[in-house]
């Protein structure tokens, strides 16, 4: 598949791919911040409602708790997105795309999702006992403010629905489900550069006397090599290697994985 051009529709995947993702953890973390901030502000300002309705008054400080625990996790995925934005008109399309994915699919980014699972289910039972019996505070304020906060939540979720309809559609639709194909096969990032990688040098120049076999040309000095491990000959320039091993994670003259060191 040629990735070169420009014109063709896997160019904005990155860019398009960012803006969603940046988007989500932006509208994400201004609800996350207007709900904590207001919520603790309620409860400390109105102690006397907390004994009023005990079960609402755990719910909103619940609530308050989860989207402060949000708040730092969202700004270090928001973080990671800035770095890579800054790499999109000078990196391989290819490499972003994976850059991308890897984050997707990281710790970082699947526990934001679990927190935001979590209190959309805490966010729905409160409504339901608010539907069903109301606040049993005399103070009117805090059934409004309660039904303020599940309000917030519910605007949050259609922009959010709404940011995903339309971006990611149109990821989807410029070949997503094509690059997920393509890099099936393919090792993260992280695991690359855990692969073994030397400057060639004249000490060790001698032992490389192979040629990489991806490009046919012969190592040289200051070349940046990366050895495999699976034979002492199966060695690769680290441009030549990274982008088949994101593709395909072994060896592609043994097939040895570099995750398993075994055989496929
Ligand atoms: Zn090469
Ligand atoms: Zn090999």
């Amino acid at each position: 598949m040629d990735l070169s051009h420009p014109l063709d529709p896997f160019f904005f995947i990155p860019i398009d791919g960012l803006r969603f993702l940046g988007f989500e953890c932006v509208i994400g973390i201004f609800a996350s911040l207007i709900i904590s901030i207001a919520s603790s502000v309620f409860l400390f300002l109105n102690p006397s409602c907390s004994s009023c309705d005990l079960i609402m008054s755990t719910w909103l400080s619940l609530i308050a708790t989860l989207r402060l625990v949000d708040l730092p996790i969202k700004a270090k995925v928001i973080y990671k997105i800035y770095t890579l934005s800054k790499r999109i008109n000078h990196e391989d399309r290819r490499f972003m795309i994976r850059r991308l994915m890897d984050l997707v699919r990281s710790p970082l980014y699947f526990s934001q999702s679990v927190l935001n699972g979590f209190s959309f289910v805490v966010v729905v039972l409160g409504m339901m006992k608010m539907a069903v019996g109301g606040s049993s505070c005399e103070d009117q304020h805090f059934y409004q403010f309660c039904s303020s906060v599940i309000m917030t939540f519910a605007v949050r979720l259609v922009v959010g629905a709404a940011n995903f309809k339309y971006e990611e559609r149109k990821v989807m639709n410029r070949g997503m489900g094509e690059f997920h194909q393509f890099y099936k096969h393919g090792a993260t990032l992280h695991e690359i550069e855990k692969v073994r990688l030397v400057e060639v040098n004249k000490e060790n120049l001698g032992r490389l006397k192979d040629l990489c076999a991806i490009c046919t040309e012969e190592f040289k000095e200051k070349d940046m090599v990366r050895m495999l491990g699976c034979s002492d000959s199966h060695n690769f320039h680290q441009d030549c290697i990274d982008r088949w091993l994101i593709q395909k994670d072994a060896c592609p003259l043994c097939g040895v994985s570099i995750r398993t060191g075994r055989a496929k």
